[in-house]
């Protein structure tokens, strides 16, 4: 069975997304934990989590992914940016264990002319303040497209980052497809020597999750926009190798393409129909 499901809107709750992701025709869901803008998160409701919690188990829900606001930037140049981007992430963590042992991904940010080497030296700065012995969350690097200066569009800086974080084993690789695409990983035609390169940089028992997105541009344009599975360039029938691919096919799959609920179910249901 494939665990698949989409991003949603967190604003009614966590068993309101939960009984949203079903409805949907899915078993999983990623949410923002606030406003992308920043700014302080709702206190957490822990009858609603447990709520979800229950909904889950009963359900035979995969992980659930926790996003972080897309507007942090873990290597920013100004020290209170960084700052801003440690509390926003401690305190997520912290909030993340009322839902234990779930997932939690973030863009590792964008180096802003300081250079790929500087900006992996700050990610990792970040991840070894916020990173805690006895939490549950896996914290997942996402592969970025390289628009501007983004950190994470080669697997080798992935690899840089896990390999200078003391709680490494609290970590993994969230695979963005339309962002690798865009990175220049040919996933449309090369699916096995991608996926070679990604066991043999980073290793494959690192990837938690997949982000499953079409791409409005080609091949190593550097640029993330998200299409609509089967309309944009890497198109249906990878999709339909991705799916079913025995490396990838038991990991949980996120939808963020355009689309209303409406679209998100006919795209979950198409991509189960593989
Ligand atoms: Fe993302
Ligand atoms: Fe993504
Ligand atoms: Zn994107």
């Amino acid at each position: 069975m494939l665990n698949i499901g989409c991003h949603l809107s967190v604003s009614k709750g966590f068993l309101a997304m939960g009984k949203q992701a079903l409805e949907l025709g899915g078993n999983t869901f990623q949410f923002f934990t606030r406003n992308p803008r920043g700014g302080k998160a709702k206190d957490i409701d822990k009858a609603d989590a447990d709520a979800l919690l229950e909904l889950m188990a009963e359900n035979n829900f995969a992980k659930i992914l926790a996003h972080a606001p897309y507007t942090l930037n873990p290597c920013s140049k100004d020290e209170r940016t960084r700052e801003f981007a440690f509390q926003t992430m401690a305190d997520d963590l912290r909030r993340m264990e009322y839902l234990p042992n779930n997932l939690y991904n973030f863009h590792p940010g964008s180096h802003v002319g300081q250079g790929v080497d500087k900006g992996i030296e700050l990610i990792c700065e970040l991840l070894n303040k916020v990173l805690f012995e006895d939490m549950t969350t896996t914290v997942l690097l996402e592969t970025m497209a390289g628009k501007g200066s983004e950190v994470g569009s080669r697997f080798e800086e992935l690899r840089a980052i896990l390999d200078r974080v003391g709680l490494n084993r609290k970590m993994g690789v969230c695979l963005d497809t339309c962002h690798v695409f865009d990175g220049g990983y040919d996933i449309k035609d090369n699916l096995e020597s991608v996926l070679d390169e990604f066991d043999r940089v980073i290793g494959l028992d690192r990837l938690r999750a997949i982000h499953i997105n079409d791409s409005k541009n080609a091949l190593g344009s550097r640029k993330d926009r998200h299409e609509k599975i089967g309309e944009g360039n890497i198109g249906l029938e990878a999709f339909g190798r991705i799916v079913t691919h025995p490396a990838l096919c038991s990991l949980p799959f996120y939808l963020e393409t355009p689309n209303e609920l409406d679209g998100y179910a006919r795209e979950i249901a198409l991509l189960k129909s593989f």
